[in-house]
């Protein structure tokens, strides 16, 4: 954790994801202006925030938490909120009208030199961004969720975002000990989701036509694929998996690989009634509905010991 203080941000939105960039920011010596329209919503935030520290220094990964809490400071007013701030990252629903009135309002209020950064999980920023005036300096910085733990995050720019906002951003968020990917063209869901969604896709046709249990599913990813994958993607796993590198490990499995891509199932068609009830049941017996958030919390807990082994024994989240 930083203890110099440095230039201000804000964070529009105070629910999950911008209290927890809110998090992350305070953790590497930012004062956070916390804005929302919801005067309770903000003050849950901050006691889920004095939590998430409480958390994170039990983890080893900060040492004070007041410190941290007291950069962040929460505001409904708007104009206060991004006054002498030089990088904003909105984080409200996911509903392109209101992404689109809020970009409007943080286009008139937000210093000219203000990178303006959207958390949308889905939606290209030119959808929500073509017509503001000052549309050169925003774009798109989509994190999985909660990005005070994991570091990467996706920038993807619209067709109008200059290179000095893209720059800002990538230099920012590093220096907050992200590891942004852009993505260079725009695309629905952009990088993580869409492979997230064809793993769970899959996931639903196998269970859904009785292959397997959900907990298979489960015990497949966390006991199997996910071992390799909390260190190297997929495209480095293949390149591994024969001793002539990719190109081999494609040519040796060739037949294979075309008889179970042929067979993969990713039609939304299948996502729906008996099999979602039956996901669900499932599920229930290990996290019935009410026990979710506390099993939210359990996640990040372990997704903090995580982030602390790779920090300190892997790989500093990099190669
Ligand atoms: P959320 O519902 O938890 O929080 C949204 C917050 O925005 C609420 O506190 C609400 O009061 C506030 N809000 C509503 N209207 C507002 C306005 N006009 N101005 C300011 N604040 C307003 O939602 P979330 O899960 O934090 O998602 C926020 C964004 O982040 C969405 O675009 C979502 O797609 C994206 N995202 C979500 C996740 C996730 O896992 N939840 C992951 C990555 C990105």
């Amino acid at each position: 954790m930083d203890t110099e203080e440095k230039p201000s941000v804000a964070c529009i939105g105070s629910g999950n994801i911008g209290r927890a960039w809110a998090i992350l920011f305070a953790m590497h010596g930012h004062s956070v202006n916390l804005y929302d329209i919801s005067k309770a919503q903000l003050a849950a935030a901050q006691q889920a925030i004095a939590t998430n520290l409480e958390d994170l220094k039990s983890a080893g990964l900060i040492k004070h938490t007041k410190t941290v809490r007291e950069r962040i400071r929460s505001t409904t007013d708007l104009a206060t909120a991004v006054s002498d701030t030089h990088y904003i990252q909105e984080s409200v629903p996911e509903q392109l009208d209101l992404k689109k009135n809020v970009m409007k309002k943080l286009d008139s209020l937000a210093e000219k030199t203000a990178v303006v950064a959207s958390s949308t999980s889905e939606i290209p920023g030119s959808s929500f961004m073509a017509d503001l005036p000052g549309r050169h300096r925003f774009l798109v910085a989509h994190p999985l969720n909660p990005p005070y733990l994991i570091p990467m995050v996706e920038l993807c720019p619209t067709p109008w975002t200059s290179n000095d906002t893209l720059d800002v951003a990538l230099n920012f968020l590093t220096a907050c000990g992200r590891k942004p990917i852009v993505v260079k063209k725009e695309i629905s869901g952009f990088v993580a989701n869409r492979l997230q969604l064809a793993v769970l896709a899959e996931a639903i046709h196998l269970v859904g036509e009785g292959y397997c249990t959900s907990t298979d599913i489960d015990v497949a990813m966390k006991n199997g694929l996910a071992m390799r994958w909390a260190f190297m993607g997929p495209l480095e796993t293949a390149h591994l998996n024969a001793s002539g590198g990719y190109k081999e490990y494609m040519a040796l499995f060739r037949d294979c690989h075309k008889k179970i891509t042929d067979d993969l199932q990713i039609s939304y068609e299948n996502w729906s009634g008996d099999v979602t009830e039956a996901i669900l049941e499932e599920l229930s017996h290990t996290t019935p509905i009410e026990a979710v958030p506390k099993r939210q919390a359990w996640r990040d807990r372990r997704l903090m010991s995580l982030a602390g082994h790779l920090a300190r024994d892997v790989l500093k989240f990099g190669p």
